[in-house]
């Protein structure tokens, strides 16, 4: 019999994983918290609230194996499902480590993974030196809840919206990586290729994969780091390490624990898709190749701007690039908020990366030909 997979959230990462869960013939459930959320426009949601006990343990009540989109749901209400019995993937223990980024920090440290330096602290006067960075334990995403500090008032206003914080050195990288893991509960492990983050202002704008002039040595430490994290919190699922490129040396940023946007690439750029992968092991069947299948892969994030209407760039974009293909999240657009990405895969890494820039510029109503 065919299990039924439910996934808590509808957004963008909820809508990528209907095409492979179709294809699959797996009987999926999507728990969105209204109709307008990018998966709830294509297919039948249950709409409820993940933040209220109730409303969470009847839909899991219909799901054989329970997933998760984003990281938001109480980790006392998994823990609470857990303990009816039913099947969370990945854990709550597990989930913890992506929802407190200082219960990250501590874990990953009892096994030596290379971090920046870090401690907590409840007040400015626990900051010794300046600039340092400062981040909410719980809660950030989208850069919100990092902040650069560079002096004690800066400390104090933060630290008075958060109460305790996360102080960091402020790690002079060379630029950011990110590597995608899966792994499922027979212990079968997969590793796509090292992916480049190129940001702006703390947002992802454009990912490259292979990440570029990437050494033997450093890539086969972000797989040693990724493999060691993925043993160490028992993941079950699909997993991304950011990761900063200190000289050819790594240093872990921080973990999310599903599919996510430095592996949106992987839908036309590997044989097997991160929504494939992830759906994959969460129902403990044998992971597919990650295997690239082209020399590069080029993703860019189209970002909310002035235009409204993300359809009618369809005609002059696809006539001008048939092989770029793009990916519309259905979302009300709004100033810097992700609406969709445009990926092209190929042979010559400049003409892709010009690419990928004029559709995502062009789309979002930065530039109006060309
Ligand atoms: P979020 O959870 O909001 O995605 P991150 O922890 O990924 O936040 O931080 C957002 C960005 O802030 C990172 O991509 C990086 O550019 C910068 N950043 C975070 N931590 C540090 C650090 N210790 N040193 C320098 N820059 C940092």
């Amino acid at each position: 019999m065919v299990p039924r997979v439910g996934i808590v959230g509808a957004g963008q990462l909820a809508q990528m994983s209907l095409a492979p869960a179709a294809a699959l013939g797996i009987d999926l459930r999507i728990l969105a918290a209204s109709q307008s959320d990018s998966a709830a426009k294509y297919f039948p949601v249950t709409i409820g609230d993940y933040k209220d006990l109730d409303q969470l343990i009847a839909f899991a009540e219909e799901c054989d194996v329970l997933t998760f989109e984003h990281e938001l749901v109480p980790n006392g209400h998994v823990r609470r499902l857990e303990e009816l019995g039913k099947t969370v993937r990945p854990s709550s223990q597990t989930l913890l480590h992506a929802q407190d980024k200082l219960h990250m920090r501590k874990s990953f440290s009892e096994i030596d993974l290379p971090q920046p330096r870090w401690h907590v602290v409840r007040s400015s006067n626990e900051i010794t030196s300046y600039p340092v960075i400062l981040k909410s334990i719980t809660g950030g995403y989208d850069g919100r809840g990092v902040q650069l500090i560079t002096n004690q008032s800066e400390a104090e206003l933060a630290l008075a919206s958060w109460g305790a914080a996360l102080c960091e050195e402020v790690v002079d990288f060379d630029r950011e990586l990110a590597i995608m893991i899966a792994r499922s509960p027979h212990d079968q492990v997969s590793i796509w290729a090292v992916t480049e983050t190129v940001q702006r202002e703390g947002i992802c704008t454009q990912t490259i994969t292979p990440a570029p002039h990437i050494s033997e040595t450093t890539a086969l430490q972000a797989q040693e780091i990724a493999l060691a994290i993925a043993e160490h919190i028992q993941l079950i699922g699909v997993m991304a390490v950011e990761l900063f490129d200190v000289r050819g040396d790594l240093l872990i940023n921080e973990i999310a624990l599903r599919p996510h946007n430095s592996g949106h690439w992987t839908i036309e750029g590997a044989v097997t898709s991160q929504f494939e992968q992830h759906l994959r092991a969460v129902l403990d069947l044998p992971l597919g190749s990650t295997t690239l299948t082209n020399s590069w892969a080029v993703m860019g994030n189209v970002l909310g701007g002035e235009q409204g209407d993300l359809y009618r760039p369809y005609l002059h974009l696809f006539a001008r690039d048939p092989e770029l293909k793009v990916h519309n999240y259905a979302k009300e657009v709004r100033p810097g908020r992700k609406v969709g990405h445009v990926s092209a895969v190929g042979d010559d890494l400049e003409d892709l990366r010009a690419r990928v820039t004029h559709a995502v510029d062009y789309i979002s109503g930065v530039i109006s030909e060309g």
